[in-house]
Formats: C-alpha cells, structure tokens, sequence
C-alpha cells in the first residue's frame, strides 16, 4: 500500500458490510453481552451524558435505514442473528405498531435505573420500519426490563 492509498484509507467511513468483515480464526464470531453493554451503557454515557440517549437512537435508526430491508420479516431474522433479543410483534396497524423486546441485550438483567435506556434498539426498530414501509417512524419505549423493571423493553412505533 503506498502513502498516498494508507493517507486515504484513514479516513474511510467503516460501512455495515466492512465492520461485519470479521476474521477471528481463534476466538470466533462471538464477544459476549458484556462488551456490547459496556461500550453502550458505562463507556458512552459517560463521554456523552445524558446525551447518548439521542445520539444511540439516531445511530439505531441510520443504520436500521441502511440495511436496505423490504420484508418485516428480514428485520426478525436480523434481530435472532445479531441476538438483540426475543421479538414479538403483538399489534401492527396501518399506523400505529407495537414491538416487545424479550431478554434485551442491553438491558435485561439490571438494576432498575428509573428510566428506559433501549434507544439503540429503538432506533433501530424504527429505522428498518421506516424502511420497509416507506414512511416516516417515531419509536418510543414505553416499557424497559433494565431501565423500569418491566417484562419487556417495548417500543410504540408511530407511523406517519
Ligand atoms: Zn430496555
């Protein structure tokens, strides 16, 4: 690789495909909840306070919206790959959709904290629906098994 080629490849842009590019002949695919929740809960809010609420939403739903995804379905088999939980869809308007997240990986298990903290996963729910269905997506996590001490962290998705 020449200068000029190492100079221009520092600052490329590390697309889904890239970051997923992922060659571990030893340890393998997976790194275990904890890391995910470190980076996501400790690390993040800490560097950006209450603040990563909304930058984890918005990073949820850019990516939810650059999977190219046509089919609900794809979505929940994106979510049983990736292990971002159990999801159920029990309410699917023409407006209004309602999705519960079982055994949350970034919450379940916690002390409760008085507050939903799921926005990742909200985001990116409402990204891929935006998506799929074309129009505009708002989620709000109504329940959250960390943050509320609920049975699931479950997001209304408004359609408009
Ligand atoms: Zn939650």
């Amino acid at each position: 690789m020449t200068i000029e080629e190492r100079v221009a490849n520092q600052y490329k842009n590390i697309d889904v495909g890239n970051a997923l590019s992922i060659v571990r002949p030893t340890l393998g695919n997976n790194a275990g909840v904890a890391l995910y929740r470190l980076l996501r809960l400790v690390a993040l809010e800490d560097i950006i306070g209450r603040g990563a609420a909304g930058a984890a939403y918005l990073a949820g739903k850019k990516l939810g919206m650059s999977l190219g995804l046509t089919q609900l379905e794809d979505f929940l088999q994106l979510c049983k790959d990736l292990n971002i939980g159990i999801i159920e869809v029990p309410l699917a308007t023409e407006n209004k959709i309602h999705v519960d997240v079982y055994e949350c990986v970034t919450c379940s298990g916690l002390e409760t904290v008085g507050r939903p903290i799921c926005h990742f996963e909200g985001g990116l729910i409402a990204g891929a629906v935006q998506t799929i269905t074309g129009r505009n997506v708002r989620a709000h996590e109504v329940t959250c098994i960390g943050g509320l001490g609920d049975e699931t962290c479950g997001f209304d998705l408004e359609i408009s």
